[in-house]
Parts: C-alpha cells; structure tokens; sequence
C-alpha cells in the first residue's frame, strides 16, 4: 500500500521524497534477509520514500516489541521488559547468529505472567554492541512459523524464503504456496503465482530464480491476478492467506 501510495504521489505530480517523512516502520512485515539486508520490498520503499525503513516484531503476550534502530541491525531486546531466548526443537538456546524458535519471558506483567512462552516464529538472536550503543542482543527477522516448515530434499524451508524471492520480480503481483504431504520424505511444493494484464513470465525463468536463490525447485503455476487474488480473499479475512497447508 505504501509503494502504491508513493506511485499515485508521483503521477500526481508530488515527490513523496519531499514530503517530510523520515522513517517507514513496518509492523509485524520483516524487510530484510537474515543477512539483515534489506529485501526488494524493503529497498523500494526506502528509496519511494527517500526514508530509512525499519521493522518491529511483538505480540500481546509479549507487552512488549523488538524495535530496530536507525542502523537496522535487528530488533532491539528491552531487558528490562523481556527476557528473549532462540531455542532448538528441545528448547535448548542456539549459538548467536542461529536460527531456531523464539521464546519470550515478559517481565513485570501481572495478572498472567508467561514463562518463556514459544511464539513459534523463527528468527535469529545477534550478540555483540550496536552502532547506535546499544549493547542489548538483536533479533533478525522472523524467517517463517515453525508450523509452516517445509520439509524439501533435507533443507529448511519456509513459505516466506519463497516470498522474499518472488519479490525481485516486479510481474508477479500476488503468489501463494500450496503444500501436500508426499510418499517420499519430501513436501510437494506448489507456487501459485499472479501477473496482471500488462506482465508476462515465463516458468523457466521462476524456477532458475527459485533456485539460484534458494536451492529448491517447486511446481510453478501462472495464473491470472485476479484468480490468484480471489482464491488468497475467499476465507473473508481482510488479511490475504498466503499459505495452504494440505499435509
Ligand atoms: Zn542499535
């Protein structure tokens, strides 16, 4: 919406870069890799905007978010507002820099007070001091719900690892992922992907991106937008559903 609004702006004759605003905050909408660089999404916001961009993660249970500052290096720990692990499948903290589940442990809440309650996000805790002086650990961007892992030919894989990709190409304006379970120890994967009037792609060209990528070959299906589009809305929500789970 916020790249769309940028658009109008211009067409109208207005620089949305002129137009005062110094920051982009993205609720709950990861904007970088877990290299913590910037996603396409995310770099074209920042530069529609001329802005800096930064995300935030948080959840009722929490009371609390992870806040990336200016140097967008990770959500910033509160310590004296929560207690944030990264844990493996047998709730044990992985090394710095690991992927795992996140866990948090609020503090000073009453009423309900959780003991490191699993989110079932996946992210990443980073050690170390910040630029900005902080010396607090950093929590990278959610890489997909434990729930949703894919299990592909031995690799972890999330719905969003495909996402992220699909947003180096400008044509495809809507996509979806499809997942069935299969004979092998292998997911079947399908990526439904939209292109509006004016786009084309080819197949191919999907699946050489997938896999330079990301190392994976998924069943590619083109649709119209509007197919796409209908099938993501027909639950009613007013959040689009993005994953199909069939296991
Ligand atoms: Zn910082």
């Amino acid at each position: 919406m916020l790249l769309e609004t940028a658009r109008r702006a211009r067409e109208s004759g207005a620089e949305p870069a002129d137009s005062g605003i110094e920051t982009v905050v993205a609720i709950g909408e990861p904007v970088r890799n877990p290299r913590l660089e910037l996603l396409p999404l995310g770099a074209a916001l920042s530069s529609a905007w001329g802005c800096g961009i930064a995300s935030t993660y948080a959840s009722t249970e929490m009371q609390t978010c992870f806040c990336e500052c200016v140097y967008g290096a990770g959500g910033h720990v509160h310590p004296e507002l929560m207690y944030a692990e990264v844990v493996d499948s047998q709730g044990r903290p992985v090394a710095p820099g690991e992927a795992g589940e996140v866990v948090v442990t609020p503090l000073g809440v009453e009423g309900l007070p959780l003991v490191r309650y699993r989110t079932g996000d996946v992210a990443r805790l980073f050690d170390g001091p910040c630029p900005c002086g902080w010396n607090t650990p950093r929590l990278g961007p959610i890489e997909g719900r434990l729930a949703h892992r894919l299990k592909y030919r031995g690799t972890t894989l999330y719905p969003e690892m495909i996402f992220h990709v699909l947003q180096e190409v400008p044509q495809v304006e809507a996509a979806y992922v499809e997942v069935r379970a299969d004979f092998d120890l292998s997911d079947h994967v399908t990526v439904v992907v939209g292109v509006g009037e004016d786009g084309s792609i080819g197949r191919e060209q999907l699946l050489s991106l997938m896999q330079a990528r990301i190392r994976v070959k998924p069943d590619i299906r083109i649709e119209t937008l509007e197919s796409v589009k209908k099938r993501m809305f027909e639950h009613g929500g007013r959040k689009p559903k993005r994953f199909f789970d069939y296991r």
